[in-house]
């Protein structure tokens, strides 16, 4: 009777927020929706592979890729470059599979600009002492880039406005069942729905 669109869902929010766990959390109880691997110039953090976290690339093919109309979007995010290869998306979409992505808010607002029924969800901390602290405690960043880190969420935090849904991330149990019911209810709308015989 019904047909579901694939949907894009789009995850923002600062770093140290907890975006890449909550993201984990969620796919690793749900089979039906493929992460969506960004490109990125970053190095890869010890545990990091190539291709499952990121795709870890140089500038100069980086830059190759963007030129050659590669990217759905891409961002220059905390000294580095980061793009969401355009094909992926594209064939997933088609397919009509659902996609999660974990992306910057000017990336986001550039796919709600292109792909305008982009499901965009920004995950919030409990307050700024806690996001430092989450950031800190993760150990993974030099103290030049915690404060660049935190700078930058300051200015995240004013785009919260702009998406479809927020939401606090108190725990992670918490934040995934309320994705778990954006998702399902976005794939509950009537626009999102095609009715066939
Ligand atoms: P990290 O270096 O901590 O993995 O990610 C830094 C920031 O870059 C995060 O806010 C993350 O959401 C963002 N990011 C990761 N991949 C992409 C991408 O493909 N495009 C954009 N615009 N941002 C990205």
């Amino acid at each position: 009777m019904i047909k579901q669109k694939g949907l894009l869902i789009v995850m923002s929010g600062p770093s140290g927020v907890g975006k890449g766990t909550v993201c984990k959390e969620y796919l690793s109880q749900n089979d039906n929706i493929a992460f969506s691997v960004s490109v990125t110039t970053r190095a890869p953090r010890p545990g990091e592979t190539d291709g499952v976290e990121y795709f870890f690339r140089t500038e100069e093919e980086f830059i190759n890729m963007r030129d050659n109309n590669g990217f759905l979007e891409h961002a220059y995010v905390h000294g580095k470059y980061y793009g969401t290869p355009r094909d992926v998306i594209e064939k997933r979409c088609a397919q009509g599979l659902d996609t999660l992505l974990d992306i910057d808010v000017q990336g986001a607002l550039q796919v709600k600009k292109a792909m305008p029924d982009a499901v965009l969800v920004f995950l919030l901390p409990p307050s700024m002492q806690e996001l430092e602290h989450r950031l800190r405690s993760r150990g993974t960043e030099s103290e030049e880039n915690v404060l660049i880190r935190l700078g930058n969420a300051v200015k995240e935090l004013s785009f919260a406005k702009d998406y479809d849904y927020l939401i606090v991330n108190d725990t992670v149990k918490d934040s995934v069942e309320r994705l778990s019911a954006i998702i399902t209810a976005e794939h509950c709308r009537a626009d999102k729905c095609e009715i066939t015989k």
